[in-house]
């Protein structure tokens, strides 16, 4: 008779890196849209990535700033509106490992324990 068991703590990681549909780079700081902005890095805080119906996309706080100024992408001078997209960086280790695979990953780690407990 194999003893009960029970998970009672799994921490997941997981990274990743986004594809944004259009530009890659923000156009107001020059970092990567999968860096913070500018600013965020001298605070050590986090960037959220937003994009627009134009398709073009920009950090969060950097585009905040812009449209207090202009109502128009700075790319394409179409009318900024907000797609209901925001891209919150969770990136927590340097892996490449996509989401899948480190699911299946934790998934068979999983297997080899219950196969433990049930010896
Ligand atoms: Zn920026
Ligand atoms: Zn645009």
């Amino acid at each position: 008779m194999s003893n009960p068991f029970i998970v009672k703590n799994i921490n997941l990681f997981c990274s990743y890196i986004y594809n944004f549909p259009t530009n890659q780079d923000c156009t107001f700081c020059r970092f990567h849209l999968n860096e913070s902005s500018l600013s965020n890095q001298e605070k050590c805080v986090d960037s959220t990535v937003v994009t627009g119906f134009c398709g073009h996309s920009f950090h969060n706080d950097c585009m905040k700033l812009w449209i207090k100024q202009s109502n128009f992408c700075p790319l394409c001078s179409e009318k900024w509106e907000y797609l209901p997209i925001n891209y919150e960086k969770t990136i927590l280790d340097e892996s490449t490992q996509s989401y899948d695979d480190k699911i299946k990953e934790i998934k068979l780690e999983l297997k080899k324990l219950e196969i433990h407990v049930n010896k």
